[in-house]
């Protein structure tokens, strides 16, 4: 028997889950949501975008402090670190924003249920609490948002304290002197930036030879300068064989991606940040007959149904981005499907953004893949140092770069450097959804003088007749 039924039971308390929660009790439902970890939010408010966002933010300040504000006319003493108070900081970000969904649970009236959830079959979840006990709850529906875990490489142990995942990159308690970063992706660089800062030496080794992977091949090279020009070091197409703890740090053997010679390197912290596959452990998806793909994923259709009856997935833990943003607007439209409407998610216009100093953000079609579609296109290009509001920030690195049909005009994909760019794709994502042409773009009126104003001159460059450049 169960104890307590409900409308909807959702599993995880991320981004997919939390805000899918939410979204079904705002349509009446009622709602429970089971989290086994102690604090609600995912990955990405305790272990992801909000704390390495936080970690971001202010190792920008000492970096700032140390060496960006003489520029400006402004002098600073000796700039000293407080390893401690950052991640103090950051502790204290993480803390108001899970206990933020708290609040919103409470307010909306969604039952948070604590524990780890099974599907027990029957339209029934069985929920096994930390001390043992277990309790059933009985659902109309059942949305899987259980996320993904880190990726692990087969010959390397991460031990969270000198082989470190991103939980530990977050957490180190001083700044190491060498580290190398394993992948060149979003957790990478924006890792790799941060202890890069706060004075590690740090080299990323790469197996492609491109940092970036899946972003517009312009954008990777151009970043790869900029983030060298900071201080990183790349070794791109090279593999990583082993990486031993030694006292007391580590020793990483690493060889060409296509053979050779092989090459040892010693350094105090190795991070991992190679992917993350899709997390369904101890949920029962054999016993319940719920498919799953090659790599793990849950198998949707188009409106997020299983193949099993009244049971849904969303976010890391089916295929498509692994970004916060995807998992939040999927939770939104699962929740609207089950009240009879009938929402959309826009695949083709989610921006990706890294964190780096500068941001880098995307969203569309990268140049590449509109080759590989034989799409005849037109690019408009506008650098940053040609903006007037970025050279008074200082900050003239970067460009826009838009991409639309040559034909049509209407904008396939934007991707940018540069200062905020993670906020200015903003304008670009919506643009798309509105099926905006570049002419569009270039028409609507921008203020002066803003960093947007970069965006309008691409657009008019896709038409060779931007003003200031
Ligand atoms: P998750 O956030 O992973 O949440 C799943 C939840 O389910 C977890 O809390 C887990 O404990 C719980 N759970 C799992 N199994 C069970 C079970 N059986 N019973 C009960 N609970 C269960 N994305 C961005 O868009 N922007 C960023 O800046 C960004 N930065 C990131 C930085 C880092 C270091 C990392 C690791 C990720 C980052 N991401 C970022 C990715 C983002 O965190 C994920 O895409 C997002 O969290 C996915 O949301 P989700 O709800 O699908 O899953
Ligand atoms: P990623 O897929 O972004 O990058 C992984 C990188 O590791 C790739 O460049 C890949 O080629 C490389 N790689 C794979 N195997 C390797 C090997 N054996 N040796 C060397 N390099 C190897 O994955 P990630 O950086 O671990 O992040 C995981 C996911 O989390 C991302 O895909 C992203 O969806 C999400 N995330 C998003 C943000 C953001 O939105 N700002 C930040 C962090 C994480």
């Amino acid at each position: 028997m169960a104890d307590q039924t409900y409308d909807l039971v959702v599993i995880g308390a991320g981004p997919g889950g939390y805000v899918c929660a939410i979204r079904a009790a705002q349509l009446g439902m009622k709602v429970a949501c089971v989290e086994k970890r102690a604090t609600l939010g995912g990955t990405c408010l305790n272990v992801g975008c909000i704390p390495s966002k936080a970690l971001l933010q202010a190792s920008e300040k000492f970096e700032e402090a140390s060496h960006g504000l003489a520029a400006f006319g402004v002098k600073v003493g000796n700039v000293e670190l407080d390893l401690k108070a950052m991640m103090a900081h950051k502790d204290k970000v993480v803390d108001a924003n899970v206990k933020g969904v708290e609040f919103l649970f409470k307010k909306n009236k969604v039952a948070w249920v604590k524990g780890a959830a099974r599907l027990a079959g029957g339209g029934q979840v069985a929920v096994k609490a930390a001390d043992g006990s277990e309790q059933r709850l009985s659902a109309r529906n059942i949305v899987i948002a259980t996320g993904s875990e880190v990726s692990a490489l087969p010959s390397i142990r991460i031990d969270e304290r000198r082989i470190v995942s991103s939980t530990g990159a977050l957490a180190l308690a001083e700044v190491p002197k060498t580290m190398v970063v394993i992948g060149g992706g979003y957790i990478g660089l924006e890792m790799a930036s941060v202890w890069q800062r706060l004075g590690a030496k740090v080299t990323v080794v790469e197996f492609l030879d491109r940092i970036l992977p899946g972003m517009d091949g312009e954008v990777s090279k151009h970043m790869q300068r900029i983030l060298g020009k900071q201080g990183l070091e790349f070794r791109l197409a090279t593999k990583v064989l082993g990486a031993e703890p030694t006292d007391p740090g580590v020793a990483l053997t690493i060889e060409a991606a296509a053979g050779g010679k092989k090459e040892q390197l010693l350094v105090d912290v190795v991070l991992v940040a190679v992917g993350r596959r899709a997390f369904a452990d101890g949920l029962g998806l054999k016993e319940t007959g719920v498919a799953t793909d090659d790599r793990g994923r849950i198998v949707t259709d188009a409106h997020f149904a299983t193949n099993v009856q009244g049971i849904y997935a969303i976010g890391d833990v089916i295929a498509g981005p692994m970004l916060a943003h995807k998992a939040e607007d999927e939770g939104v439209a699962v929740a609207e499907i089950l009240a009879g409407q009938k929402p959309h998610v826009n695949y083709d216009a989610i921006p990706g953004v890294v964190y780096t100093w500068p941001e880098v953000a995307t969203v569309g079609k990268t140049e590449e893949q509109l080759k590989q579609d034989g799409v005849d296109y037109r690019i408009g290009k506008f650098p940053f140092s040609a903006n007037g509001r970025a050279r008074a920030m200082n900050m003239t690195e970067g460009f826009v770069k838009i991409l639309a049909d040559r034909k049509t005009d209407r904008v396939l994909g934007v991707h940018i450097i540069g200062p905020n760019a993670g906020d200015l794709i903003a304008e670009l994502a919506l643009g798309m959804e509105f099926g905006a042409s570049a002419e569009d773009i270039a028409r609507t009126c921008h203020a002066h003088p803003t960093l947007n104003e970069t965006v309008k001159e691409a657009a008019l460059a896709v038409d060779g007749r931007p003003i200031h450049m």
